[in-house]
């Protein structure tokens, strides 16, 4: 007997009228109309099935640490840098745990399943290694938590010199963080940025790991140090085991160099993360009007293949006061600061929150497909147009075959002569002529 049966559902990719059959947490069939006993059986009636939401770049270390010691006034990303300095000191284990575990209850009942965190590896008590790492294990079960090694102060830029930075982040990849990250562009200089790239991407060769940077989060045309991360990835065969977060600048780049760089990012095999929530609020801010958006060049990107994610990046921290954990709420915004508005265009948005930070995450068994992980989330929705537009309600959220969330139906009940009862914001059942 099967343990699970999930029975008429529509799929991300279009199918409709699908079975999907769960044994020892794997899924074993994907077809349409499949009938067999099973434990659990569920009628999706047509909605949608998706693997879990999976957010590339997040900071786990700062989230719902919101007005702790104080509000950012100016919204800037300098002053939340300055804000995170100043709460630093106040840190405690159990308030990191506390807070990261609170937000980890929230992206299960997102359906956010597998998060890649940036955590601050300045401080050389390794204060956020220790409880994130401790977090990792906990939410284990339930949700695949990949750490960064981030030097949020510059590798070469730190107040305690360069020897002692590089030695803390080495002993955060020892303790067990898995990526290498960076911030080229907080460095003091443009060198020191492109050495701060080579070094960083040349200690992750060295132990085999994947790279993740922080890079050219700026509306300066001229950080160009997503070029270096290109040919560093290149120089050293790292190609498909680095990203570039954020790569802002590019917004504000002549087209003519753009038009070589996207090539170079291609051939390297770079991944890259946009943070539509978080770009669109902290970029932009030196201008009057007409007044930047920030993102990068996320349709140019795709359509010269490379793969690109919407990530999360912050929610209730020093940079920003809102977001939680809806990776749906993020592809919205990305699908409008990208104006990614053709059906083509919006369903690449949804895979920029599941299929593509799997891919730029390394995750084994990711999908809906015989033989992947029976992690699966039932959404309030036909399809994935559908389900950003809506910011669908997550009505089931399976981990391997568990049930570990679920919630009831949006719907509202009307009290209107001579109209229906409910309406649950569908497109299905509107007259079309
Ligand atoms: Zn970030």
């Amino acid at each position: 007997m099967l343990d699970l049966l999930v029975h008429n559902a529509s799929l991300p990719d279009g199918r409709s009228g699908m079975s999907v059959a769960v044994q020892d947490g794997r899924i074993v069939e994907v077809s349409p109309g499949l009938q067999a006993p099973a434990h659990e059986s569920v009628d999706a009636q047509g909605q949608l099935l998706s693997p879990p939401f999976i957010d590339a770049h997040f900071h786990m270390d700062a989230t719902l640490s919101y007005g702790l010691p104080r509000v950012n006034a100016s919204g800037t990303l300098l002053e939340g840098i300055a804000l995170w300095g100043e709460l630093k000191p106040h840190l405690t284990h159990e308030a990191l745990v506390g807070r990261a575990m609170a937000y980890c209850d929230w992206a299960v009942g997102k359906g956010l399943l597998a998060i890649r965190t940036h955590v601050d590896v300045c401080d050389p008590r390794l204060l956020a290694v220790d409880a994130l790492l401790e977090v990792k294990r906990r939410v284990a079960p339930y949700i695949d938590l990949q750490l960064v090694a981030f030097p949020q102060d510059g590798v070469l830029r730190g107040k305690r010199g360069p020897q002692e930075h590089m030695d803390t982040l080495k002993r955060a990849l020892d303790k067990g963080v898995d990526v290498v990250g960076g911030i080229p562009h907080f460095e003091r200089t443009m060198a020191d940025g492109a050495l701060s790239v080579k070094l960083l991407c040349e200690l992750a060769a060295e132990r085999g790991l994947r790279v993740d940077m922080h890079c050219d989060e700026s509306d300066d045309p001229l950080s160009r140090h997503i070029e270096t991360l290109a040919f560093e990835t290149q120089r050293l065969g790292l190609q498909g085991r680095v990203t570039g977060s954020h790569l802002t600048s590019m917004h504000s780049m002549d087209n003519y160099y753009v038009s070589k760089l996207i090539p170079l990012i291609a051939e390297a095999g770079l991944h890259v993360v946009a943070n539509p929530l978080i770009n669109i609020t902290l970029q932009g801010r030196h201008d009057s009007y007409p007044k930047r958006r920030g993102m990068t060049r996320v349709p140019e990107l795709l359509a010269a293949g490379v793969n690109v994610s919407f990530g999360q990046d912050c929610a209730m921290d020093p940079w920003y006061s809102l977001g939680s954990g809806d990776m749906l709420e993020v592809a919205h915004m990305g699908l409008h600061v990208g104006q990614m508005t053709s059906q083509a265009a919006m369903a690449q948005c949804f895979e920029a929150v599941t299929t593509h930070p799997a891919r730029a995450l390394g995750l084994e068994g990711y999908g809906i497909a015989a033989g992947c992980h029976a992690d699966l989330v039932l959404l309030q929705a036909s399809d994935p147009v559908e389900a950003i537009r809506l910011r669908a309600t997550r009505l089931r959220v399976y981990r391997r075959g568990t049930l570990i969330a679920q919630a009831p139906a949006n719907t509202s009940t009307l009290h209107l002569p001579g109209r229906p009862a409910s309406t649950a914001f569908r497109h299905d059942s509107i007259p079309r002529f």
